[in-house]
Order: C-alpha cells, then structure tokens, then sequence
C-alpha cells in the first residue's frame, strides 16, 4: 500500500490528476487545484508558472 499517493495537505488519495509543487527542493503532491493553492499560501510559496498573472486579479472576494 506504500504505493498509493497522498495529498501533502488533506492526506486523500491522490486519483488520476496529481498538482505538484516545489517547496524548498523537494516535491510535494496534491489531489486537486484547491489543496495546492492552499499549501502554497500557508508556506508562501509562488508558483514560478505563474509569475506573469496579472497582480491585481486575485483576492478578488477579499472584504477590505
Ligand atoms: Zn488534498
């Protein structure tokens, strides 16, 4: 069973879609958008790919 993924955040089982993330040289898994999303913010971790998007299109839900 040592086979299987598992999600770094939420611990599920990983299906056929993995989300990989490089944190601090090694490698970290997901099982969807939303648990990398979350690891990447609580350990501040940007995501290289993204580095063009547009600054002011997110934290479009925030109450300021
Ligand atoms: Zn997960």
């Amino acid at each position: 069973m040592s086979d299987s993924t598992i999600c770094d955040l939420c611990g599920l089982k990983i299906g056929a879609q993995v989300w990989k993330l490089k944190a601090a040289g090694s490698e970290v898994r997901f099982c969807c958008e939303g648990c990398k999303g979350i690891y990447q913010m609580l350990n501040d971790i940007d995501d290289d790919a993204d580095a063009e998007a547009s600054p002011n299109n997110r934290g479009e839900g925030e109450k300021s």
